[in-house]
């Protein structure tokens, strides 16, 4: 019985003898058993087309799947979901959300069907004691979730909730909050933030966006200092983004999309390997920099 159906069964509950249901609701919390540790991951998403065209980009994120274990669930934090508060999708089926326009109707036409985890939202509320965390029934998956777990998982068998980012608190809360959900390694979840190091989008020249590697030197210089926090575990730098200077200002105009990284980061645990990919600048004022760690 695959998740899906057995969430159906669950359904039917009240008709099932006691004895069924003791064993059926056994079954929903082994769901979230001890595992092996999974990674955590970054991911650069860069724009809404690299969820259908192919490139080097893709092949990273395809890449990165194929290498680690399937996971039991993903909990992702999107750049792409800011609330006031702190959320949780917990509906069974989250809709696919196209949260952007101007492009073309193929991007609008995909669908992701994943199944949602109201237990995993359940469980990722329990650990969160920093902060009441809200059970979300109306939002789904947004193009930050979506356009990159497609290339990792395109069999949409892998179950997703995703967590907001609540938009008026600093990065040490956040920070903080990620670390409450480190328990989640353990029981099979991936935990991916999507979002984008280096993101401005007001800057971005146009017309060499589809030209290969082009960054401006602030560009270069505030991924490059990124990088170099992130391998030498300096994370309360990354915190103190506000703090770093002229480049990181003009890397960081708005937080939401630097903001996952900081998810990422306070996640990593001791003994975890650091890997870097896609690390390419687009446009002068993006860059696909992405991380594993474990
Ligand atoms: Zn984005």
């Amino acid at each position: 019985m695959n998740r899906l159906e057995f969430l159906r069964t669950l359904s039917f509950l009240p008709m099932m003898s006691s004895a069924m249901n003791l064993s059926a609701l056994q079954k929903l919390s082994n769901e979230l058993e001890a595992t092996d540790k999974m990674p955590v991951l970054f991911l650069g998403h860069g724009s809404p087309m690299n969820a259908i065209e192919e490139n080097q980009f893709v092949k990273g994120f395809r890449d990165q799947g194929s290498a680690i274990q399937k996971p039991k669930a993903i909990l992702c934090i999107s750049a792409h979901w800011e609330t006031k508060g702190t959320y949780v999708t917990a509906m069974d089926m989250p809709r696919t959300i196209h949260d952007f326009g101007g492009f073309p109707q193929a991007l609008f036409d995909v669908q992701y069907p994943a199944p949602g985890s109201p237990d995993l939202a359940r469980e990722a509320a329990k650990l969160i004691t920093s902060t009441d965390v809200g059970l979300d029934d109306k939002w789904g998956l947004d193009h930050g979730a979506w356009s990159v777990i497609k290339h990792m998982y395109p069999d949409a068998d892998v179950p997703v909730i995703q967590l907001s980012l609540d938009y008026t608190k600093p990065a040490s809360y956040h920070f903080q909050l990620a670390q409450e959900l480190q328990a989640l390694r353990s029981k099979g979840v991936l935990i991916i933030g999507s979002g984008n190091m280096v993101h401005n989008l007001g800057m971005v020249a146009w017309n060499k966006l589809n030209a290969g590697p082009y960054a401006y030197d602030w560009a270069i210089e505030a991924n490059d200092k990124m990088k170099s926090f992130i391998l030498n575990e300096n994370f309360q730098s990354l915190v103190d983004f506000k703090r770093q200077g002229k480049a990181f200002d003009l890397a960081i105009p708005t937080p939401e999309h630097y903001l996952p990284l900081i998810y990422t980061v306070a996640l990593k645990m001791k003994g975890d390997e650091t890997i870097i990919f896609n690390d390419e600048p687009l446009g002068g004022s993006l860059s696909m920099t992405s991380v594993k760690f474990g």
